[in-house]
């Protein structure tokens, strides 16, 4: 480096010291501060335009508060740390209004899958199982013998989330990375952490090479990293996936399970792949991915990892 151009970068860092820029939410560009005052003129410009329509309206905060006022009491103080580091990590990256859009995972929750037990029945009793605690979605016969345990996520998926993942994944935002590893290690600490089962290793759900090639990173691979590094387990990236399926959004339900049944292996190329192979046999892994849709992905890759030896097969990802 030159020293004019050493002394340039010196002279910007000064400047940026001395004269910050206000950090930008990822989601609406708007400047983080400025939103926190948008806050207040929304709630107030809610312009009701019948006299039954600001009685529901009311009616409608009213209950929303209170349920989430009922919620809010229910946490438990290891969920409400879980919230609290979450809220830090995002703050420089999420304004206040579209930090409320991500609705992060606390009980009640599905045991089977993690999905959130709000915009769903509640009634496991009904159809015939003692487990109340299992979504509607779980207690399908199709879906009775997963490969995996059980599933956890760090929040619900909705417009928010898939943004923040579309904006990491497809439009180059890869300064995302870090706060989207460190919720991964938050939402682990919560769900795997002073269980009676211990993780041993962490396999990241593959991509295809051709899309490999095409993005440039293995997004499950990146947000496993902090995990790995905090609590020293290591990452087993074994899992090949063979076939180039399309995108998955396209096809039903039974399609998809099709499609993908024979779609990964486990790798067994070179000594380094065959090593790994050995961090799978007889150990508690946990599959990691950004995004749980049907659980077909999961269940396929935890198969495989089950034929591989594996004890037990866990899943998380980012979003439910
Ligand atoms: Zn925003
Ligand atoms: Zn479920």
């Amino acid at each position: 480096m030159s020293i004019k151009t050493e002394l340039t970068s010196w002279l910007q860092a000064l400047g940026d010291l001395v004269y910050p820029k206000p950090p930008v939410c990822t989601l609406c560009n708007k400047s983080i501060y400025q939103a926190y005052f948008l806050e207040y003129s929304v709630e107030n410009s809610a312009n009701p335009k019948t006299q039954d329509d600001a009685n529901a309206r009311t009616e409608d905060n009213a209950s929303a508060r209170a349920y989430s006022h009922r919620r809010h009491q229910r946490l438990t103080s290891k969920e409400k740390r879980y919230l609290g580091k979450t809220r830090i990590e995002l703050a420089d990256h999420l304004c206040s209004l579209c930090y409320q859009g991500l609705k992060l995972i606390t009980a009640p929750f599905c045991h089977k899958c993690g999905r959130t037990m709000t915009n769903i029945k509640l009634d496991g009793r009904s159809k015939g199982t003692d487990d109340p605690q299992v979504c509607q979605d779980c207690i399908q016969p199709s879906v009775q013998h997963r490969a995996f345990k059980y599933a956890r996520a760090a929040a619900e998926y909705n417009d928010a989330i898939q943004e923040l993942i579309h904006q990491y994944k497809y439009r180059g935002q890869r300064n995302l990375v870090e706060p989207l590893q460190i919720i991964m290690c938050n939402v682990f600490e919560l769900h795997f952490k002073k269980q009676p089962f211990r993780i041993e290793t962490l396999i990241p759900v593959p991509l295809h090479e051709n899309r490999l090639a095409e993005r440039g990173f293995n997004q499950a691979l990146q947000i496993s990293k902090h995990i790995s590094n905090k609590h020293k387990i290591p990452i087993a990236d074994i899992l090949e996936r063979t076939e180039y399926t399309e995108k998955q959004s396209k096809k039903s339900k039974v399609e998809r399970t099709a499609s993908l049944e024979h779609a990964f292996k486990v790798k067994n190329h070179n000594s380094a792949e065959q090593r790994h192979a050995g961090m799978v046999k007889a150990k508690s892994v946990l599959l990691i991915d950004d995004i749980y849709t049907t659980g077909t992905t999961v269940d396929a890759c935890a198969g495989v990892l089950k034929e591989a030896g594996a004890k037990e097969v866990y899943v998380l990802t980012l979003a439910r």
